[in-house]
C-alpha cells in the first residue's frame, strides 16, 4: 500500500526501504511467535541486520560502518517499526550506543567497538534508569569510583532493553558524589565482566519478544578507558543525543502506525458483517479517511525533523514534540485499529493485537510525554 511521496527520500532511500521490507517479511515476521515465547530475538538476526548494512548505519566506512546518512537510518527505523516485530526495537538503543561512542568515545574505543557494532557481532543496551530514578535521572545511585587502572561499578539498573542479550552496556554511573547536580558518568562495561549479572527477564504487557531486564554490577572492574566521554559531564553527553533519540522514536511509532493501518485496510476489505465487507460501512471509510489523515500529517512533521537533523539543527523541544505526538497519534491509530477489527482485533493471534500493547510503552520510555510537554513548556516565552 503506497503512502504520499516523500520529497526528502531519494531513490537510494527508497531502495532500502523495498530490500528492508522485504528482508523483515522473510526474516523476522514469520519468527514473532517463536521470539514471544523465547522472551527475545534470535542472536542471529542482529548479525543478519548487520550484513544489509541495518546496524548503525550512520557509523562511518573507517569503522566498518555503512556511512548513511539520518534519512536512510530514518527508513530503516520506520520500517522495523512497521514490520510490528517488537524484538527488533533493540535496534535504537543499540544504535544509541554506537553513537555515544561515535560522538564522544576515545579512539581506542571506536577502533574496539565500531566494527563489531556494524556487524551485529556486538549488540549493546543502554542503562539509566534504577528503581529510585526514572524521569528524575539525579536518583541514580550506581556509582564508579577509579582504582588504579579501572572503575570499580557497583549498583543496579532496572527496565533495560537489550538486557538480556547485550555483550556490552552503557552504565551511567555517579562518579562525583559530592555534586549536587551532575556528578554522572557513562561507562561501557562488557556483560562478561566479573560481578555483572543479569536479572529476570521482565514480563511486560506488550512487546514480548523484546527482552527488558534488571542488571546488577556487583564490584565489576572496568578499564579505566571504557568511559565515553568526559569525566563527570555523562548528563551533558546525554542530553546532547536527545534530539536523536527522541526523532528516533518519532519515526519508529510513524512506522508502527502505518503498519496497523495497512492490516486494518487488508481486514476490512475482506471481512463481511450484514452481506458486505466491513470496508462498505461509512463508519468503517470515515475511520480509515482519519487515521490515514493523521499518519500523514505525522510523517510531514517527521520529515521536518529528519531534515532538520541533517543540517544540525533539530533541537530537543522540535524532537520532543516529534515523540510526544507521534507516540500519541500511533496510539490512537492502533485503537481504532483493534476497533475495526471487533473481538479478533482482542486475540494474541492476531498482529494487531500485538501492536496495541507493544504501542503503550512508547508513550513512557525515553522520556515520557508529560516530560515531553515540560520540555517544550520550557522553551516558550511564557511568564514565570
Ligand atoms: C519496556 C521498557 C523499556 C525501557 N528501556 C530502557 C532502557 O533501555 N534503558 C533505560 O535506561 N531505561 C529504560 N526504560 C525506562 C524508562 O525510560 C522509564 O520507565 C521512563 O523514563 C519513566 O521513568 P519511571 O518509570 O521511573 O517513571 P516515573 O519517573 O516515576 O514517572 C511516573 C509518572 O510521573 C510522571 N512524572 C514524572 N516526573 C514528572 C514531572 N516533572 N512532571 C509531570 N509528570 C511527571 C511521569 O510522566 C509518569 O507519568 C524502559 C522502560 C520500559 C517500560
Amino acid at each position: 500500500m503506497s503512502f504520499s511521496k516523500r520529497e526528502i527520500y531519494q531513490h537510494e532511500h527508497e531502495l532500502m526501504r523495498n530490500e528492508l521490507q522485504r528482508f523483515l517479511q522473510r526474516e523476522a515476521v514469520p519468527k514473532l511467535d517463536a521470539w514471544e515465547a523465547q522472551g527475545h530475538a534470535d542472536r542471529q538476526i542482529w548479525n543478519q541486520l548487520g550484513e544489509i548494512g541495518v546496524m548503525a548505519a550512520m557509523v562511518p566506512e573507517r569503522y566498518n560502518g555503512g556511512g548513511a546518512d539520518m534519512r536512510m537510518a530514518a527508513v530503516i527505523y520506520e520500517e522495523i517499526g512497521r514490520c510490528g516485530v517488537a524484538g527488533l526495537g533493540g535496534i535504537g538503543v543499540h544504535d544509541i550506543v554506537a553513537y555515544y561512542l561515535l560522538n564522544k568515545g576515545s579512539d581506542e574505543l571506536k577502533n574496539q567497538w565500531l566494527p563489531r557494532a556494524t556487524s551485529g557481532e556486538t549488540l549493546f543496551a543502554v542503562a539509566m534508569t534504577e528503581p529510585a530514578a526514572g524521569s528524575d535521572l539525579r536518583g541514580i545511585k550506581t556509582h564508579a569510583e577509579r582504582d588504579g587502572d579501572s572503575y570499580i561499578v557497583n549498583g543496579s539498573k532496572i527496565f533495560i532493553t537489550n538486557g538480556i542479550a547485550a555483550d556490552a552496556v552503557a552504565v551511567v554511573c555517579r562518579t562525583d558524589p559530592s555534586a549536587e547536580r551532575g556528578g554522572l558518568s557513562l561507562i561501557l562495561v562488557e556483560s562478561n565482566s566479573a560481578g555483572f549479572k543479569r536479572g529476570r527477564n521482565l514480563e511486560k504487557m506488550g512487546q514480548k519478544s523484546q527482552d527488558t531486564a534488571e542488571l546488577f554490577f556487583e564490584d565489576v572492574r572496568v578499564p579505566a578507558g571504557n568511559l565515553i566521554g568526559e569525566l563527570h559531564r555523562g548528563l551533558n553527553l546525554l542530553m546532547a543525543e536527545l534530539p536523536f533519540e527522541r526523532l528516533l522514536i518519532g519515526l519508529t511509532a510513524l512506522g508502527a502506525a502505518k503498519g496497523a493501518y495497512e492490516e486494518t485496510h487488508n481486514y476490512v476489505s475482506d471481512r463481511k458483517a450484514f452481506g458486505q465487507t466491513l470496508a462498505t460501512f461509512q463508519n468503517t471509510r470515515y475511520k480509515l479517511a482519519e487515521l490515514r489523515t493523521e499518519i500523514e500529517v505525522g510523517e510531514a512533521f517527521v520529515d521536518r525533523c529528519v531534515a532538520a537533523h541533517m543540517t544540525g539543527e533539530l533541537t530537543t523541544e522540535q524532537a520532543s514534540m516529534c515523540k510526544l505526538w507521534l507516540t500519541e497519534m500511533q496510539d490512537k491509530v492502533v485503537d481504532t485499529c483493534v476497533q475495526l477489527h471487533g473481538g479478533y482485533g482482542y486475540m494474541w493471534e492476531y498482529s494487531i493485537a500485538k501492536r496495541y500493547a507493544d504501542s503503550r510503552v512508547q508513550r513512557i520510555y525515553g522520556g515520557t510525554s508529560e516530560i515531553m510537554k515540560e520540555v517544550i513548556s520550557r522553551s516558550l516565552p511564557l511568564d514565570s
